[in-house]
């Protein structure tokens, strides 16, 4: 009874975990906020704050707090992998299902128990791989002009 209380989904809970699952960007509490507060404009940060701990506390999303300098949010509860553009901190999912062997290969080598992984590509994003061609096509034309 205590326990359904405490996980009882509030009128703002639903729109903060509705208005995350519309987005695939993964954002930060920030970024959840100003989504949420378009639909409920008198709540405040910290109430979003705590609803994102409750609602990933009890699976219904995940907290990703790999790599980047700020934790992100993921409306997505099934285990996904992600890859990360270390120029833009873009997040994305990547089509590739979880490898489920890699906790077998590690089961008997350890004494914890494992109860899952996380793994996290690196990359360039095609906008920064762009950008970046940009970047090198400018610095090349400015080496033909001084010329
Ligand atoms: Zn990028
Ligand atoms: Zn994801």
């Amino acid at each position: 009874m205590a326990l359904s209380q405490k996980y009882r989904m509030t009128h703002q809970r639903r729109v903060i975990l509705e208005e995350l699952k519309k987005v695939s960007s993964h954002p930060t509490a920030d970024g959840v906020y100003e989504m949420v507060r378009l639909r409920l404009p008198r709540i405040s940060l910290g109430t979003v704050y705590r609803n994102l701990e409750i609602l990933s506390g009890c699976g219904m999303i995940h907290k990703l707090e790999m790599g980047g300098t700020q934790r992100r949010f993921d409306g997505n509860a099934k285990n996904h992998y992600h890859v990360r553009c270390i120029r833009c901190d873009r997040l994305k999912d990547v089509p590739v299902e979880p490898i489920t062997a890699i906790g077998d290969a590690l089961s008997g080598n350890i004494d914890y128990e494992i109860i899952g992984h996380r793994l996290e590509f690196i990359g360039i994003c095609p906008q920064c791989k762009k950008e970046g061609q940009n970047f090198n096509k400018n610095v090349h034309e400015m080496d033909r002009k001084e010329k």
